[in-house]
């Protein structure tokens, strides 16, 4: 059974009774209603795709963090989110029905905004930093980022850009959330099965860029 944070709280709840769970939070279309204007008042460049406000998988979604993950797929400016049809649960490659992140970082390091509900993005996930174990599909925001590091070319890493905007939008999403710089974890970082994603990111740094960020925005 998934522990039940409450979500907006500035520390993880500790594990509660189905009871306690705001009736609000059931409701997974009503989730992050707010994350398209809150990426584009964080200065960004936000595509919305159609539906996102009522895409979601059944069951809770309580969000305190963000989970950062790379799509392994390689991208170029041309053709900068080849994994988007997919994180949306369309096209003959999709692995779930999807959606299967929140929010794409392209290429381009433009945000394309992918659902406002539950997404199956994480599995489970072991304690990390201030969030605890459980279903990392309630406790986490997905943020993916389009960069391939994987057989179809190894040496694809995320721009400095991308890196810069998935900043941005970790620590946006993460402020709107009650949370601080801890509770923006790597998928490495909760993943039960070895995934190694997103690759070559030194999540210190991440965060410590996350918590200057929090510092200088007031977010
Ligand atoms: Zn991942």
């Amino acid at each position: 059974m998934p522990t039940a944070p409450r979500a907006g709280g500035a520390a993880a709840a500790p594990p509660s009774a189905e009871t306690d769970r705001p009736s609000a939070l059931l409701v997974p279309s009503a989730a992050l209603g707010w994350l398209a204007e809150a990426l584009t008042d964080a200065g960004l460049t936000v595509h919305e795709t159609d539906g996102w406000r009522s895409r979601a998988r059944p069951g809770d979604f309580a969000p305190v963090g963000v989970l950062l993950h790379h799509t392994g797929l390689a991208a170029s400016p041309e053709a900068p989110a080849p994994s988007l049809a997919a994180l949306r649960g369309e096209g003959p490659d999709t692995a779930s029905p999807g959606p299967r992140c929140h929010v794409l970082v392209d290429r381009n390091a433009e945000c394309w905004v992918v659902a406002a509900g539950r997404a199956d993005h994480a599995g489970r996930a072991r304690a990390s930093g201030p969030v605890p174990e459980g279903d990392a599909n309630v406790l986490y925001v997905g943020l993916e980022i389009e960069y391939a590091a994987t057989a179809a070319d190894p040496t694809q890493y995320a721009t400095s850009a991308q890196k810069s905007v998935a900043v941005l939008a970790a620590a946006r999403i993460v402020g709107a959330l009650g949370g601080d710089h801890t509770f923006v974890r790597a998928h490495k970082e909760t993943s039960t099965t070895g995934r190694t994603d997103p690759f070559n990111w030194d999540m210190v740094s991440i965060r410590d860029s996350i918590r200057q960020t929090l510092e200088r925005t007031g977010w």
